[in-house]
């Protein structure tokens, strides 16, 4: 498994080391990523698709954790009818969403905000400069474990685009 931090920190369930400790204070990783990645791997014991299996960075969000994982990994840490992510809600207490990290910012997007349906992508031009808007039908209002603003941040962190999300 590959994750944000090193191996031996995966493994071990208390301190990091020197490496992985001054990536926490840069905030490179977070203490989400070590919380979330240290339990995939106690179940990549259980379940051997994560062995083979890249998580890129976990973000903890108000109801939910999005894990993201390398393209093509996604199903891997799903598991099979859930079973993994189920695993790790259960033991979080809180819903979790797994989304990969495609060249096709589309494929991301659509992940993030399933179930709803992405009407269009435009972009706008405004003071602080270009943006893209993405226009989601106002039927999904609430319907998505994300709020606007949390949603704007990770696509931000995971794209580098400065993407704004508007129900209409
Ligand atoms: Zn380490």
């Amino acid at each position: 498994m590959k994750a944000p931090i090193c191996n031996v920190c995966l493994k071990s369930s208390d301190e990091l080391c020197s490496m992985c400790e001054d990536k926490l204070e840069d905030g490179d990783i977070t203490e989400t990523d070590i919380k979330i990645t240290r339990i995939l791997y106690d179940l990549s014991k259980e379940y051997s698709s994560l062995k083979d299996s890249e998580i890129v960075k976990v973000f903890e969000m108000e109801k939910v954790i999005v894990i993201v994982t390398a393209e093509g990994d996604g199903a891997k840490v799903v598991g099979r009818s859930g079973e993994i992510v189920k695993e790790v809600a259960s033991e979080v207490d809180k819903s979790i969403r797994v989304v990969e990290k495609a060249e096709d910012d589309m494929d991301t997007i659509k992940g993030l905000l399933s179930p709803a349906e992405v009407e269009s992508i435009n972009t706008v031009f405004m003071p602080e400069g270009k943006s893209k808007k993405i226009v989601v039908d106002d039927e999904y209002t609430g319907k998505i474990n994300l709020s606007v603003e949390e949603f704007e941040e990770i696509i931000k962190e995971i794209t580098d685009t400065p993407y704004k999300l508007s129900f209409e």
